[in-house]
């Protein structure tokens, strides 16, 4: 499989250039070329198969011309050492739990294979006397997803650079306990400096001539194309209940990476009838879909915080995907993106209200980023529809706001209380890129 740059400006690329460039020249996101229609008889077999087997051939139809079929079936079963279940919340609601795996948030699955394919590939090109290393800024979430995605991968060493105090303790502990092949660097800064570091770094030709480096961005097409597994499984346990005639996915988006796996599913011959991407009060998407002009704009702090961007980098691969021959007609794209998916997007306030209001009726505790996809099924289900939406995060990755807003105390889990007990390490690092430089120039 050949991937062309969503800008149209860059050579197309093979999967390990995609997957160890990231992005494109022209800084455009790789797209595979051909997206495969999956057999009819696959679809209608998958409620008697188990996530890995469905995952297992949905990797193929992306991954099957370049990746051995047993090794990509052990990427695959590597990956998935967990399961999604779908869980009923009230009449026609279902959450889809993505929060099992071993940092608890959906990233997980995304991290591992890419990880596992990197390190295949690595095995391959027989490339393995120089060590690959894995620079990634972090607000919270991804740093922890990669950093476990990675643990113990030989070969490869990840760097996780995250703003001092600026992340929460629970989501400190999953990246800078686990030693091994990973260092974590708590910069004096915010958010931005870190990126800004990492971006630097790539650029630098005195570091690349040094080390190799790479990215394990959430637009990495080892990272989001797996996620398209999700949705193939939930489909598949929905269909064994007999309410898959008319599903209804919601994912609550940010950089919409999740719901455009799932965009891809559908291109793939997934039979969802239509998605709702929910968003907080960062509504970019919500109000492209209304006025059908996009208008990034900074990103405002609100409770669901994985969800704070204000220029999601998957846009670019939705309009593309919808875009026919890949000429740009603003408008029939505009129209297909909207005859198929809508869009909702909800204050803090609102999402604290949902999550009440899901609790009482229910006994459902909802974390804030699924809280807004409840919420849009809720407002929008017609009658006939069955509505799945994604719960991302475990709410105990955000217990002191869950906490307070029900009123409740909840468990965290042994596998994040065991995070908590490990010992703290990180390289504490300015935001000056001569430092930074510095530094990964003696290693
Ligand atoms: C990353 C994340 C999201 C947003 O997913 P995108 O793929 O960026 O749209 C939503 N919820 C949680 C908990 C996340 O970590």
């Amino acid at each position: 499989m050949k991937y062309y740059s969503t800008n149209g400006k860059a050579p197309v690329a093979d999967l390990e250039k995609a997957v160890v460039k990231g992005l494109a020249e022209d800084r455009g996101l790789y797209m595979p070329e051909t997206i495969h229609h999956l057999p009819k008889a696959f679809i209608a077999d998958m409620p008697d198969m188990s996530f890995r087997d469905i995952a297992y051939n949905v990797a193929s139809n992306f991954f099957g011309d370049d990746i051995d079929e047993d090794a990509l079936q052990d990427i695959v079963y590597d990956t998935l050492s967990f399961d999604c279940p779908v869980v009923k919340v009230k009449d026609n609601i279902y959450a889809l739990e993505l929060f099992h795996g071993p940092t608890l948030a959906f990233k997980d699955v995304g991290a591992r294979f890419m990880a596992r394919l990197l390190r295949y590939m690595l095995r391959k090109g027989g490339a393995t006397d120089q060590t690959v290393n894995v620079l990634v800024a972090t607000s919270g979430d991804t740093g922890s997803a990669v950093a476990n995605g990675f643990l113990g991968v030989e070969g490869i060493h990840v760097y996780v650079l995250y703003p001092k105090g600026k992340v929460s303790p629970i989501q400190e502990c999953q990246f800078t306990t686990l030693g091994q092949n990973i260092t974590a660097i708590e910069v004096d800064g915010v958010f931005d400096d870190c990126q800004s570091l990492v971006k630097s770094a790539f650029m630098d030709e005195e570091l690349n001539r040094h080390m190799k480096l790479t990215s394990a961005n959430s637009i990495n097409v080892a990272r989001f194309l797996p996620q398209a597994f999700y949705y193939f499984n939930a489909y598949a346990r929905m269909k064994a209940l007999g309410k898959a005639d008319e599903l209804v996915m919601c994912v609550p988006s940010g950089n919409f990476g999740n719901i455009c796996s799932a965009l891809f599913g559908h291109e793939m011959g997934l039979p969802i009838k239509r998605f709702i991407a929910a968003n907080n009060a960062n509504d970019i998407f919500y109000k492209y879909l209304q006025t059908g002009k996009y208008e990034p704009k900074a990103s405002v702090q609100t409770l669901a915080n994985a969800m704070d961007v204000g220029d999601p980098s998957n846009f670019a691969r939705i309009i593309n995907l919808y875009s026919e021959n890949g000429k740009l007609d603003e408008t029939a794209t505009h129209k297909r993106i909207t005859s198929l998916i809508s869009g909702a997007a909800y204050s803090d306030d609102q999402i604290r209200e949902t999550m009440r209001q899901c609790f009482s009726e229910t006994g459902y505790v909802l974390d804030p980023h699924g809280a807004c996809g409840y919420r849009a099924l809720q407002e929008s289900l017609r009658p006939g529809e069955v509505g799945v939406f994604c719960e991302t995060a475990h709410p105990a990755k955000f217990k002191e706001k869950v906490d307070q807003i029900l009123g409740i105390d909840i468990d965290i889990p042994t596998r994040l209380r065991a995070f908590m007990e490990g010992e703290k390490q990180s390289v504490a690092m300015s935001k000056d890129f001569a430092d930074f430089k510095s530094y990964l120039l003696t290693r």
